[in-house]
């Protein structure tokens, strides 16, 4: 194993925590900034899938985080009018004890990676970014918004899909786009039929139920949103309902509750591929800032979380620090790519209506390739 001096990770969001406990778990120093002064995250849940489960083990935080969760094993496919189509069963793949799939809110989650990764010694500072860096062979000289300074053995950027370092490093050249959809998201209380999440999916739209607690679930839904449209806060509760309007089943029966527009979280779906390597002499991005794409496949944040393991492993394994990003590219760049391409096609197809479409078989597709080690 080689010596690695001090990391410096930019953004506190899912992947760049998972990448300050990894690298802290393998004994590196970690300097984490964070832009956000109050470190907030919005109120909705995430869906995670077995692959996620068996990194959460591989992390050292899964009894926390299945216990700030709620485990469920099964995915149930259902028509538009909420008529059972498919059940894809859940693959176990952190052992036979462990759930197959998690639901939890992102506020839970990021309770559980924050209080880990600061316990672990990763030095966080909030309300601070990175102003500009300069980098040799040994290292990178970064300034610091507040005026400070510090010097790294790598750099990594791990600050989303508007990334400031993607764009220190690679100029304009991978800009956000947006897909043509949005997603509206709101909490209920858990019917007892959604112990597992149930996606409803048709040529007219698609809509799922996720249980993140005994007491909690959330709504999601995706529409058409043409030219990318501002409304105004007040309406998202009509407007929410009218885009599950064509939907049956339990969304249906649920659309009446949705009335306050300060709950409803609307996302419009923006995407970022960068097509190259992810990393310049010791400046490296993980996660949405080099890989954001749309929620079909609800992988977005299960690629962060490998990326960041993987990290961890190739950075303290030996060799060159070019050599060692080069491994971790070997290993990250196409698997990130199938999602970050499939995720995008699916919503494609769901504007399209195509009817043909098979999204049921590109989910296991998905499992499939999600199942194989990192
Ligand atoms: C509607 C929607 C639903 C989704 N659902 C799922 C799902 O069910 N399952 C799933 O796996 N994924 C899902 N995703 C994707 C998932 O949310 C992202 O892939 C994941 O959050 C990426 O993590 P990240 O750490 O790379 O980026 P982020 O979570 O965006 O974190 C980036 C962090 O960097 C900070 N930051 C930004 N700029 C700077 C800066 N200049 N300096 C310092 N800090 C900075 C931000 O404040 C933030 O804390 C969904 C995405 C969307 C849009």
């Amino acid at each position: 194993m080689s010596e690695v001096d001090k990391v410096l990770v930019v953004g506190g969001g899912i992947g760049g925590l998972c990448a300050a406990i990894a690298l802290r778990r393998e004994g590196v120093p970690v300097d984490l900034v964070e832009i956000k002064s109050d470190w907030t995250v919005y109120g909705v849940g995430i869906i995670q899938q077995s692959n996620v489960v068996r990194e959460m083990a591989r992390l050292g935080v899964l009894d926390r985080y299945l216990d700030a969760a709620y485990s469920f094993e099964d995915v149930g496919i259902y028509d538009l009018e909420g008529e059972p189509l498919a059940r894809i069963p859940g693959q176990r793949l952190a052992g036979p004890q462990y759930p197959a799939n998690v639901g939890i809110s992102r506020l839970a989650l990021h309770k559980v990676l924050s209080s880990t990764a600061i316990e672990l010694g990763a030095q966080i500072r909030l309300g601070l970014s990175v102003e500009a860096f300069e980098q040799d062979e040994d290292g990178v000289d970064v300034s610091f918004t507040d005026g400070s300074q510090g010097r790294y053995a790598l750099m990594v950027g791990a600050d989303g899909v508007y990334s400031k370092i993607r764009t220190l490093l690679f100029g304009d050249t991978y800009r956000p786009r947006f897909t043509g959809q949005a997603v509206w998201r709101y909490n209920f209380p858990r019917d007892p039929s959604i112990d597992h999440l149930a996606s409803y999916m048709g040529p007219g739209g698609n809509a799922g139920l996720v249980p993140l607690s005994d007491n909690l679930m959330y709504m999601f839904s995706t529409s058409h949103e043409p030219e990318n449209p501002w409304y105004p806060p007040e309406q998202l509760a009509e407007l929410m309902r009218d885009r599950i309007s064509n939907i049956g089943g339990l969304v249906g029966r649920l659309r009446e509750q949705i009335t306050d527009s300060s709950q409803v979280v609307y996302k419009p779906m923006e995407v970022v591929f960068v097509d190259e390597p992810w990393f310049k002499g010791r400046v490296l991005l993980i996660g949405d800032a080099a890989h954001a794409t749309t929620p079909h496949l609800g992988q977005g944040a299960g690629m962060a979380i490998e990326d960041a393991l993987v990290l961890s492993m190739e950075l303290t394994a030996d060799g060159s620090m070019e050599q060692k990003l080069q491994r971790f590219m070997n290993r990250r760049f196409e698997r990130c790519k199938f999602i970050s391409e499939k995720s995008v096609l699916a919503g494609d197809r769901e504007m399209a209506r195509d009817q043909s479409f098979d999204r049921i078989g590109l989910t296991k597709q998905m499992l499939k390739l999600t199942a194989e080690p990192i």
